[in-house]
């Protein structure tokens, strides 16, 4: 039988940092990292072209710093170095399943990763090489999603996939509330007016501009980022 192909060619991939904290109260849990790592390349070996925005939540948030009394652009960058120590961590993963990575960042880190250059990201993309970007927009008072909806669109990718510890966008946050239903679909000014935690509002109108689905998605059910990109709708798409 003739494999799958991708409903969508060119995908951003949003993990938070959470995703690779495994059950750990903090860090990178390394087995965690290895079986995304397995799933990415799982989504690779179907030839979509894969781009990756890693956040860094897991090791520091610059709100977070602030609030223990650190000045909010030094706690920012602190959050930005995060994001580039999990994107190591994670190009170490991808490249023991063996497919070839880039990682790029938009601080300069020479000797870690390559500048962030548009046409430089989509002929890694175009070669066949997984494309980690770090260090959000490089600039202070940005999350790491908005940076993933800037890329997307700099890239051309078709979709965003966001990855989540959910099954998709509910009327409530399911892990407190029972009775929290969930949209299979839901535009995009919805998600803004409800103030439905998704993305940040930059980000999502980022998305809604320039008409860039988003596919929210649980990472934590196994297959769940070839079902996305096989188009299996699942998750919640705001469009
Ligand atoms: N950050 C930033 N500018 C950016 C992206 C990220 O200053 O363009 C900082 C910010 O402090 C943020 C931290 O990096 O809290 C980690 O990113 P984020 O919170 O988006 O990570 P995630 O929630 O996805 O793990």
């Amino acid at each position: 039988m003739a494999a799958p192909k991708p409903t969508f060619k060119r995908i951003l991939l949003k993990l938070s940092g959470e995703s690779l904290l495994g059950k750990r109260p903090y860090g990178i849990d390394i087995p965690t990292t290895r079986a995304i790592a397995q799933e990415i390349k799982e989504v690779h070996d179907l030839g979509a072209q894969i781009a990756i925005m890693i956040g860094g939540g897991n090791i520091f948030r610059g709100v977070r710093g602030t609030s223990g009394g650190i000045e909010r652009v030094a706690a920012d960058q602190m959050g930005l170095l995060a994001t580039v120590m999990n994107g190591i961590a994670l190009q170490d993963a991808l490249e023991k399943q063996g497919v070839v990575t880039r990682h790029l960042s938009a601080v300069e880190i020479k000797t870690i990763a390559e500048p962030f250059i548009r046409l430089r990201a989509i002929r890694h993309l175009e070669k066949g090489r997984i494309v980690i970007f770090t260090a959000g927009l490089g600039s202070p008072y940005f999350t790491t999603d908005t940076a993933a909806a800037l890329r997307a669109l700099e890239i051309k990718a078709q979709v965003i996939l966001k990855a989540t510890k959910v099954d998709g966008v509910y009327t409530a946050d399911p892990m407190t509330d029972a009775g929290a239903r969930k949209f299979t679909k839901i535009r995009y000014m919805d998600v803004l007016k409800k103030g439905l935690k998704v993305m940040d509002a930059t980000a999502i109108s980022l998305c809604k501009d320039n008409d860039l689905p988003i596919i929210v998605f649980n990472l934590r059910k196994r297959g769940n980022i070839k079902r996305a990109v096989l188009g299996e709708g699942i998750g919640t798409k705001v469009y």
